[in-house]
């Protein structure tokens, strides 16, 4: 399901739903399409009550990306901006969210088309990140600046962090520090380079940041500097946790419960409301993004979806859980 909130009247945080098209294995369990996007009006209108007298729900979100929408269209309509915004100084942050399935990976990595004497730069499968990074490295070059590019990949599992670029096969344990010197913005010790493959790819969340520093001479001969942040965020399924942000009971049960995707849905929520309290701290998730999240920073969150009809049951049980634990 879509994230509460809908359309946020907010220049600072946008949601998009992206969704993707029926698979075979949902086509042989007799899963049917039930949920339609209408990109021109922004519109998502699920079929709730099926049979002789189907009943229909609308939401309205930023941006609306049906099925058909190919990678490069997600990429200008969303991370293009973005991009803009980091290179002018800023730091902001994309998120991927959604339920196991529903393509926040397909997203945000993309995949390989089948043909092997395509470069990643001309598939049309390739995702956000390193279209992101060929733009932003496209942009510095063109223009008469020094620069530098710094990335991480991390995961975080259970609470714990782990490198995706680090050099031993074991990914190391890292530690967040908060910056002393720089108020409100944290290190993360011992974060350095290499691909391992990802842990558990459902219930973790992996971030990977780019930062950029420049430095030009204005017309009045002062040197102009400037450090933007893109944090780029696959997060952990969204299945165990309903509309109202409660938790599925036998996920509580089965102690699944991820502080980190609970603790950005309270964050987000207080941003959105302007809550005096923002609780940053709650999570390690939120305490890595938060000099990304808020104040002059721009997010947008892809919710990926499935159009499926097995996931409008899986819908209806998930409030229903919702409903119990309040
Ligand atoms: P998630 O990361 O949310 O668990 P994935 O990104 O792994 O989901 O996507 C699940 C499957 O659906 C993959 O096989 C992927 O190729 C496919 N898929 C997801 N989104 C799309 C899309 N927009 N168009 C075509 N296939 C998609
Ligand atoms: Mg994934």
């Amino acid at each position: 399901p879509p994230p509460k909130g809908c359309k946020q009247e907010n220049q600072h945080i946008q949601v998009a739903v992206r969704l993707r098209p029926i698979n075979s294995t949902e086509r042989k369990q007799s899963s049917y399409s039930v949920v339609d996007g209408n990109a021109e009006k922004k519109e998502v209108t699920v079929k709730e009550r099926l049979g002789v007298n189907p009943t229909t729900k609308t939401f309205n979100f930023d941006h609306v990306f049906p099925q058909d929408v190919k990678q490069q269209q997600v990429y200008k309509s969303i991370v293009s901006p973005i991009i803009d915004e980091v290179l002018d100084g800023y730091n902001c942050t994309i998120f991927a969210y959604g339920q196991t399935g529903t393509g926040k990976t397909f997203t945000m990595e993309g995949e390989r088309s089948d043909d092997p004497n395509m470069s990643w730069e001309d598939d049309p499968l390739t995702g956000v990140i390193p279209r992101a990074l060929a733009n932003i490295f496209d942009q510095l070059q063109a223009q008469a600046v020094e620069f530098s590019v710094r990335v991480s990949f991390l995961e975080l599992y259970n609470e714990e962090l782990f490198d995706l670029l680090g050099s031993s096969i074991d990914p190391l344990r890292l530690k967040i520090y908060e910056d002393s010197t720089r108020k409100g913005s944290v290190i993360i010790q011992g974060l350095e380079e290499i691909v391992v493959k990802s842990k558990d790819e459902v219930r973790s969340h992996s971030v990977f940041t780019v930062t950029i520093h420049t430095k030009e001479n204005t017309m009045e001969g002062e040197e102009l500097l400037k450090t933007g942040k893109l944090h780029l965020v696959d997060l952990a399924g969204s299945e165990n946790i309903g509309r109202s942000g409660a938790v599925d009971k036998r996920a509580r049960e089965a102690g699944n419960i991820n502080q980190s995707l609970l603790t950005l849905g309270r964050v987000i929520t207080a941003l959105v409301e302007h809550a005096p309290h923002v609780p940053y701290r709650e999570s390690k998730l939120t305490r890595i993004l938060q000099d990304s999240l808020g104040g002059r920073t721009k997010t947008s969150i892809i919710a990926t979806i499935s159009p499926a009809s097995v996931n409008l049951e899986e819908y209806n049980e998930e409030i229903d859980n919702a409903m119990h634990v309040k």
